[in-house]
């Protein structure tokens, strides 16, 4: 049995006071962990004072980004030792904003979760295709390509305790939530991906999300379905309440 994995992402917003605002209002208010993961993907500089206000809660954190080495000369990047070493349990990596406006490679993304498997923590590594590749019927083979080329050389343990999320890039922030059928589909061609490179043992294990428009209206729809295991949520995990009914539903 997979446990549910539902994870905010706020991307870029969020002052230190709003997130701690935020962790206020939510921290005693979510499930106990041992039922579902409430994960908060905040901006690197909110991370270390959410880390204190919601400590002995349920809520855990994840890094929306970070860099393949642990320290250096890399000015401006965030170190994914430094991350683990504050308790950061998730790091986002892959997310169709980091491909398109950063130039994010899959080779990058893959040395990323490398990294981030050496500190201990856990990628939640996104996926997902353009409305052109979408609409030319293309979508399974793109995603194919991305996860095999994103897992590259990563073990079978390793893979069966990260968290891969399918966000259809024309369903992210536009409303136009993809139909549950198709994220389930699209989930299971993710599964049977990582099953083809690590068998059916690995595949059975790695939880998936679905990502795109995703509010606590619809979210129960996609719970429902077989291949998702969880949700990746930006604009509705910005407001507190719109959060805690996202779980709610669950
Ligand atoms: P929205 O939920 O705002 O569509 O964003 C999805 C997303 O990109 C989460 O990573």
């Amino acid at each position: 049995m997979r446990k549910p994995i539902i994870a905010g992402n706020w991307k870029m917003n969020k002052t230190v006071a709003e997130a701690k605002e935020f962790a206020l209002a939510v921290k005693d208010n979510v499930p106990s962990k041992d039922v579902v993961d409430s994960v908060i993907g905040a901006p690197a500089l909110d991370l270390a004072p959410l880390n204190c206000k919601l400590k002995d809660s349920d809520v855990q954190l994840a890094a929306q980004n970070c860099y393949w080495e642990n320290a250096g000369a890399f000015t401006g990047e965030t170190s994914p030792a430094a991350l683990a070493a504050l308790g950061v349990p998730y790091v986002i990596i892959g997310h169709s904003e980091r491909r398109e406006y950063f130039h994010e490679t899959d080779e990058e993304i893959n040395k990323k979760a490398k990294a981030i498997f050496a500190n201990g923590m856990t990628p939640i590594l996104c996926c997902g295709e353009s409305l052109e590749t979408y609409e030319a019927g293309k979508t399974a083979e793109w995603i194919e390509g991305q996860i095999t080329a994103d897992l590259a050389d990563l073990s079978a343990e390793q893979v069966s305790s990260m968290v891969i999320a399918y966000e259809p890039i024309w369903a992210i922030g536009t409303g136009k939530s993809a139909d549950a059928n198709i994220a389930d589909e699209i989930c299971g061609v993710v599964r049977q991906t990582v099953a083809k490179l690590y068998g059916s043992e690995v595949a059975d294990k790695v939880r998936i999300q679905y990502g795109g428009s995703v509010k606590p209206e619809n979210i129960a729809e996609y719970m429902a379905k077989e291949n998702v295991d969880g949700a990746l949520v930006g604009g509705a995990s910005l407001q507190a309440d719109s959060f805690l009914a996202l779980l709610d539903a669950v």
